[in-house]
Parts: C-alpha cells; sequence; structure tokens
C-alpha cells in the first residue's frame, strides 16, 4: 500500500506524524474518486426574511461522505482540492446538481427560491468558467436569475481587472452575484459599487460580536445601512442567538442564514420546507440542541 503514492511515500508513514495529516494524505488521495464513487453530496442552508418568515434562498454546501472516515465537513477538503486542483470538479459538480434538483423542483411545482453556489477564487478565474456556467444552466433547463454564485472577498481583492471581466460577463447571462464573509478581507467598500455584487453576506465573526461588543454593533448597523444606501441585498450569515436575531431585526436586516432558522439540510428537507414556504426561528431550548 505505501507504494501506491509514490517515491515520497516514506514519509507518509513517519512515526512524527500525527493523526491530522496521516488523514489528510488519505483525503486528498481520495478525492479524486469520490465524484465517480457518488460520496459527494449537497445540503442546503436557507436564508429567510426575518420580517415574513419566509424562506427567501437558501445556500448549497457541499458535503462528503468518505467510505472510512465518515462526513468530512468543505472546511476540511476544500482546501486539499484547492492544492490538488480537484476543487474544477467539485465546483462543476456541485452547480450541476443543484441546477438539476431546481429544474426538477420546478417540475414538481415545488415553489423554489435562488440558490447559491460557492466558487473557488481557482475555478473562477480558469478559462472556461463563464461558458460552464451558462451550459450547465441552459442544460438543465432552469432560468439563470435562480443561481447566485458567491465569491469571497479574498477573490476580489486579487485579480481585480481579471475578475471584474469575469463578473460582468456572469452578470450578462443573468446568474446573480454575491460577496462571501465579507468583512475578512479588509477589502475597501467601494469594490462594492465597482463590481456590480448583488449580495453582500456579512460574516459569522461580526454576528457573533453583535451585542458584546459595541463597535461589532456599529459595523454590521453601517453594513445594512449601506447595503440600503446602494440598493444591494444584506445576508446576516452565522445567527445563532435571538439576541441577534432581535438586533438584526431592529436593523432591518433583509435575510437571515443561521442556524437560529436552520442548519444546512438535506436535498428532501429542504424541498419539504419550500413546500411550507416559512420557518420559524427555534427557541432557546431547541437551539442549544441544535448548535450541541
Ligand atoms: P461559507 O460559504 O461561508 O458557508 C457558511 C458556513 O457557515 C457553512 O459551513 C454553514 O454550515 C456554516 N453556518 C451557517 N450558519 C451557522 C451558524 O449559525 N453557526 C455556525 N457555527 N455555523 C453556521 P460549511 O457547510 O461547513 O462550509 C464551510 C465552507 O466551505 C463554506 O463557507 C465555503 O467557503 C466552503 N464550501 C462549502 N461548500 C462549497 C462548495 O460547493 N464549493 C466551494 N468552493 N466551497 C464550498
Ligand atoms: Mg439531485
Ligand atoms: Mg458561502
Ligand atoms: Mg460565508
Amino acid at each position: 500500500k505505501a507504494k501506491e503514492g509514490g517515491r515520497n511515500d516514506w514519509r507518509i508513514f513517519s512515526p512524527s506524524m500525527n493523526v491530522e495529516s496521516f488523514k489528510q494524505y488519505h483525503l486528498e488521495r481520495d478525492l479524486r474518486k469520490s465524484i465517480i464513487n457518488e460520496e459527494l453530496y449537497v445540503h442546503y442552508q436557507p436564508k429567510v426574511n426575518p420580517k415574513t418568515s419566509k424562506i427567501v434562498g437558501a445556500e448549497a454546501l457541499v458535503r462528503w461522505n468518505h467510505p472510512e472516515w465518515g462526513i468530512v465537513s468543505p472546511g476540511e477538503f476544500i482546501p486539499l482540492a484547492e492544492e490538488n486542483g480537484f476543487i474544477f470538479k467539485i465546483g462543476d459538480w456541485v452547480l450541476k446538481d443543484v441546477c438539476e434538483t431546481l429544474a426538477q423542483w420546478q417540475k414538481q411545482g415545488i415553489p423554489v427560491v435562488p440558490v447559491s453556489v460557492n466558487v473557488s477564487p481557482k475555478r473562477l478565474l480558469k478559462t472556461d468558467f463563464v461558458k460552464t456556467v451558462q451550459q450547465t444552466i441552459h442544460e438543465a433547463g432552469i432560468e439563470p436569475m435562480l443561481i447566485e454564485l458567491e465569491l469571497t472577498e479574498q477573490t476580489i481583492i486579487k485579480n481585480t481587472e481579471a475578475t471584474k471581466n469575469i463578473i460582468t460577463e456572469l452578470k450578462a447571462l443573468g446568474v446573480k452575484i454575491a460577496l462571501d464573509d465579507f468583512g475578512t478581507g479588509y477589502s475597501s467598500l467601494s469594490y462594492l459599487k465597482d463590481l456590480d455584487i448583488d449580495t453582500l453576506k456579512i460574516d459569522k465573526s461580526f454576528i457573533d460580536g453583535i451585542t458584546l461588543e459595541s463597535t461589532n454593533d456599529a459595523i454590521v448597523k453601517s453594513l445594512i445601512f449601506l447595503s440600503k444606501e446602494i440598493d444591494i441585498n444584506i445576508v446576516a450569515e452565522g445567527v445563532e442567538t435571538k439576541e441577534q436575531l432581535t438586533f438584526l431585526l431592529q436593523q432591518e436586516c433583509q435575510q437571515i442564514q443561521g442556524y437560529i432558522y436552520s442548519r444546512p439540510v438535506s436535498e428532501t428537507r429542504l424541498e419539504s420546507l419550500l413546500k411550507k414556504e416559512v420557518i420559524q426561528p427555534l427557541q432557546t431550548n431547541a437551539l442549544n440542541e441544535a448548535i450541541e
């Protein structure tokens, strides 16, 4: 077995190696088989209008059910996939799966909502990206406005010119663009106007500090205010507590995504949530259980 990975394998079994890097080695090696073995699947986390409790969108989040390691979180395998280049295949697979699911739901008369898909910076900058997005949406037969692509602030700070052009092309297709994890990359707010972004997602780290730190409150407040001024959507990510929700309601934050409403759920579970159309925030007891 030690021969499989090639001549550098002596490092793999050195006694100094810890369990983490042992696991990473196996995950990275097995990633290539994950799609063909049908080990990847998509979970969906609802985005909710807190005023009406209506589900107004969902985010697609990839999961990997590894035959030996069990369910692996994207936080663990996406960085590996970005390193070994398999992220291209994973990203395209997720987009295709989401488009097909939306098409199927529409056929069944389920009231669908726009779904956002995370895009790795490397994938975005590869020449065939825009074409792939267009083809995937076209083949599934859904409207482009049902797809929102989430780019991180990091993606946008680097390669500004190239990124800007790609965003322009994507917008021309009719897909929406969101800026994910906003506030973590120290980018200037002027990017927002420059780039024709549809949605701003306030990073969880800011939401965590709500009502605990006054500077945090001020930052969140001004981001919500700004989003109204420049007329873009705003989503607060990682909302877990009643206090955070109350604050965000007071500030008239348009959309909430977080455990307070729902964890990421299976396709079937989202389907039944969409049929109901509304979702109530969890009460404190249930919430503690949901968070663990
Ligand atoms: P993200 O795009 O910022 O997604 C939000 C993450 O926050 C998700 O973690 C979600 O489960 C988690 N989250 C949402 N609400 C709460 C909350 O109230 N409390 C807590 N503690 N967490 C909350 P997840 O699914 O583990 O994904 C982690 C990251 O992996 C994502 O961050 C995204 O950057 C990346 N990722 C996931 N799916 C994909 C994909 O298909 N493609 C690419 N390129 N990246 C992906
Ligand atoms: Mg499906
Ligand atoms: Mg995201
Ligand atoms: Mg995020």
